[in-house]
């Protein structure tokens, strides 16, 4: 019956938007929801997606089915910008298909892993808690790793001794740029090293990819990617453009697979296309034409690449300030200025989160999870004296 079944926790940051939305405090700043925004706290559509949608509206005569592979043009124009333009498919190795947003891509990619007959995925904690859940659902183990050190810093030993002591059908998925929920890449030191220890071990990597020009730059993010795919026989990439493009709601993304042999390509993918079928059937098409028509376009790409520099300026701005704040009452704010992304974590304890909540209207995850893009130069005072009041 369903009434058997087992009422389930609300979404933590959803149940938090509602809590800031209720708040009637007129300076209330909200640092929940992963979402980028602009000086002025908004979220717009940006300019090269508005006219690419307007091309789609004028252009498009058909909304007839695609296929579960989705629009292989948006596939394959994003392909450059994530392998290289040099070796975009890497010698016809790399195929992809679109799914819906990096959750479908993340979904897929360990379905296809729970296929393929591996048995666990070894995960940094913390992590994107949908990693872990995705996991849990296909029946799929998880091994965790510690990821940062409390110095703000990666864990390399951890992560050596989760590779060292890797079993065989163990997959590792690694976030490859802005760590959601810490912020703390690893340097292309580490992932050089990285790369050498998984080429060593019978690991299958997964590399989740959602937030690509959203830390260094476009080319920089993909530095750990890449390397790790020159080194290994095998791997699957799980895209977003949900953030990079802004395009949220609208569930753009993409999964790739590499293999060793160009010949067993057509195999792998079909099962991403079966699996696809029976859990979607088919993605959304909207976003990821509208990112296509972004990218066929030298104009709009580069407005696009454009107006993605200007949010990572705004972002590092923000991480500038904040570091140099450094010590804030009880805890160290430094760390943050080398953080890349959306996220950083300040290590509150759960009293002082709700202090934060309760006295100044402030509102992040209970993990302590600041989004860096909620602040502003207008309301960046206002957070650093709360934070030295509470953790005082
Ligand atoms: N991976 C990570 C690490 C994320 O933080 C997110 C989004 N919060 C995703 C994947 C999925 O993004 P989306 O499904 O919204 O494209």
């Amino acid at each position: 019956m369903l009434t058997d079944l087992q009422q389930q926790p609300a979404d933590a940051l959803l149940a938090l938007i509602k809590l800031h939305n209720a708040d009637p405090r007129a300076d209330k700043i909200d640092l929940g929801v992963g979402v980028y925004k602009t000086a002025e706290g908004g979220t717009p559509v940006f300019r090269s997606i508005k006219a690419a949608e307007r091309k789609l509206a004028a252009e498009q005569d058909t909304k007839a089915y695609l296929g579960p592979e989705g629009d292989m043009g948006f596939v394959t124009a994003l392909m450059p910008y994530i392998f290289g333009k040099d070796s975009p498919d890497m010698g016809g190795r790399i195929e992809g298909m679109q799914t819906p947003g990096g959750t479908g891509s993340l979904r897929l990619a360990l379905g296809m892993v729970k296929r393929a007959g591996y048995k666990r995925v070894i995960v940094g904690k913390p992590s994107w808690p949908n990693h872990n859940q995705i996991c849990a659902d296909l029946g799929l183990g998880v091994a965790e790793f510690n990821h940062a050190k409390a110095d703000g810093t990666t864990d390399m030993d951890a992560l050596r001794g989760a590779i060292a002591s890797a079993e065989e059908g163990d997959a590792i998925l690694l976030h490859g740029c802005c760590h959601n929920p810490t912020g703390i890449d690893y340097s292309h030191a580490e992932w050089d090293e990285i790369a050498g220890l998984l080429a060593n071990s019978k690991l299958l990597p997964i590399i989740d990819l959602a937030y690509q020009g959203l830390g260094m730059g476009m080319e920089e993010d993909a530095y750990g990617l890449r390397r790790v795919l020159v080194a290994v026989p095998e791997a699957l990439i799980a895209y977003s453009c949900d953030k990079n493009f802004g395009l949220y709601r609208d569930r753009v993304g993409a999964l790739y697979a590499m293999v060793a042999d160009p010949a067993d390509l057509t195999k792998v993918m079909s099962n991403g296309h079966s699996l696809a079928r029976a859990n979607w059937s088919q993605p959304p098409d909207h976003g990821a034409a509208a990112v296509r028509l972004v990218l066929e376009d030298a104009a709009l790409t580069a407005d696009w690449l454009a107006e993605l520099d200007e949010m990572r300026d705004r972002m590092r701005q923000v991480r500038a300030k904040l570091a140099a704040a450094g010590k804030t009452g009880g805890v160290d704010l430094s760390p943050i200025g080398g953080q890349n992304g959306l996220f950083s974590i300040i290590p509150f304890t759960p009293e002082q989160v709700q202090a934060m909540r309760s006295e100044y209207g402030i509102y992040f995850a209970g993990s302590g999870r600041i989004n860096v893009a909620g602040l502003t130069m207008g309301n960046i005072d206002q957070f650093i004296a709360a934070v030295a009041d509470v953790t005082a």
